[in-house]
């Protein structure tokens, strides 16, 4: 009988592997069109120079609410005039809340649904204490080893200019693009884009658009992120964006004199509150977006973890762990939740009676932020914390189409820019301007045709000139095959 069982056991799990081995035979990429030769466009003479006056100008986004430095933000709307005068001679251009810039293209089909390619021009503030440590100054906009160097050079002057400089040569040409065509460039993006992006948005809904896509910034083409794939270029288009939650925790307990202190303070409650919110993890998951992933870059793996991604029926919690180990892999399956302030105390020997931390949450599509404070709440260890909301509140989006014009599109002027490179849907882990284009289309990606980018929010912000040409070549493209 026992015979009998480990035989039988045997067989199953020969054929077990057998499936395992099959599927990952067959485990193919989706079929991608037909594309080529490669089309990389040189840049025009003054395009360089463009993009690094661009970077001179502080536009400076400091917090919600602040008002912006109006003498630099309008002098690069100036700047902007100066250098593309067949763009502003002949597309209308409105300006929305002072600072944000809507043009619009009329196409050749009025009938045709438009298109809204969008980008934005604040930057995030160089902080005093590290400008020496930049190599460059981030203000001067420098080219050294063949990259260009400042504040702003990815996120995302760069896709302003190279936008620009494509519409300007091909109004030189005598273009006209087939479907009308939106440049939206934000002022506030990066506080939240609530003044510039989302009041767009509004105005064009009023008008009664609907968008056939939209375009922003997002992911980028990289070499060296995702595991298994070191050296191939993979180009990260997001087609979902996570949702965005800042939450208070207070702790109130009457303090008193700091030489002869309570058994337990405010402190205490808070501190037990973040450190048990850090050792619980939200569950890590697959969503509508890490499947395609999956499906795209999965079959070009190495053989193991090929199989893997094959029969992700059977091995997806293998998968997630693997994933959950590193933090941008984490960031790409569950919501994830980190403190970023704490407050407490006035006074080194006054016990403070009430103790505060902002805990910030990146929620993974699938997650609403309503669920989000309740599985907080549940996890406090202490219920005399409580639980409140603060600042914006952006819900996940939804996961945009692949088999819709405007990620085919996107798709098809990757291949013609890069040599060898694998497209793929991706989640987009932050948050981009292009969420308050919900309300007018689900068809919304997320991505800069930009390879290896460094130093976002960071120091030493540089983009290569390759890179530059890069984006350049694909909103050329793009604005031309845009039918
Ligand atoms: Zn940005």
């Amino acid at each position: 009988m026992l015979r009998k069982s480990l035989l039988f056991l045997l067989a199953c799990t020969a054929l077990l592997g057998a499936v395992l081995v099959f599927n990952t035979l067959r485990f193919s990429p989706p079929a991608a069109p037909a594309v080529g030769p490669l089309r990389p466009l040189n840049l025009p003479d003054s395009a360089l120079s463009h993009f690094r006056q661009a970077i001179r100008y502080r536009t400076v986004s400091l917090e919600q609410g602040a008002a912006p430095d109006s003498a630099q933000f309008l002098g690069f709307h100036r700047f902007l005039q100066r250098a593309y005068p067949r763009v502003h001679a002949q597309l209308k251009r409105e300006v929305v809340n002072q600072y944000t810039l809507l043009y619009s293209w009329p196409g050749q089909d009025a009938q045709a649904a438009p298109i809204v390619l969008m980008a934005h021009y604040d930057v995030v503030p160089v902080e005093e204490s590290t400008a020496a440590k930049w190599e460059h100054d981030p203000w001067a906009g420098e080219v050294h080893q063949d990259r260009i160097w400042g504040r702003g050079a990815v996120d995302n002057k760069a896709n302003v200019t190279a936008l620009l400089e494509a519409a300007e040569q091909l109004l030189l040409a005598g273009f006209q693009p087939s479907r009308t065509v939106y440049f939206v460039f934000g002022h506030d993006e990066e506080v939240g884009g609530q003044q510039g992006a989302q009041q767009v948005a509004r105005l064009l809904q009023q008008r009664g658009i609907k968008p056939e896509f939209v375009l922003d910034e997002g992911g980028f083409v990289t070499t060296d992120r995702v595991p298994g794939l070191k050296g191939t270029p993979v180009a990260l288009i997001g087609t979902a964006e996570k949702g965005y939650l800042s939450l208070e925790l207070t702790a109130e307990v009457a303090g008193g004199h700091s030489s002869i202190p309570e058994a337990e303070t405010a402190t205490d409650l808070i501190a037990q509150a973040v450190v048990a919110l850090r050792k619980q993890n939200f569950p890590a998951s697959f969503t509508p977006s890490m499947d395609e992933f999956a499906a795209h870059i999965g079959p070009r793996l190495p053989f193991v973890q090929r199989l893997a991604f094959a029969n992700a029926w059977l091995l997806r919690p293998l998968i997630l762990s693997t994933y959950t180990k590193t933090a941008s892999g984490a960031a790409a399956v569950r919501t994830t939740l980190v403190p970023t302030i704490l407050q407490a105390g006035v006074k080194d020997n006054v016990v403070p009676t009430s103790a505060k931390a902002t805990v910030n949450l990146r929620l993974l599509p699938g997650t609403s932020s309503a669920e989000a404070v309740r599985q907080v709440q549940a996890l406090l260890p202490d219920q005399r914390v409580t639980v409140k909301p603060v600042g914006t509140v952006s819900e996940p989006s939804p996961a945009a189409p692949t088999n819709a014009t405007g990620y085919q599109l996107i798709e098809q002027q990757i291949r013609l820019q890069i040599q060898d490179v694998i497209p793929t849907p991706f989640l987009f882990v932050a948050l981009s301007d292009s969420r308050h284009f919900q309300p007018l289309t689900s068809r919304i990606y997320k991505f800069s045709p930009m390879t290896n980018p460094a130093g976002l929010h960071g120091l030493n912000e540089s983009l290569s000139v390759e890179s530059y040409q890069q984006c350049f070549g694909f909103y050329h493209g793009l604005l031309k095959a845009a039918r």
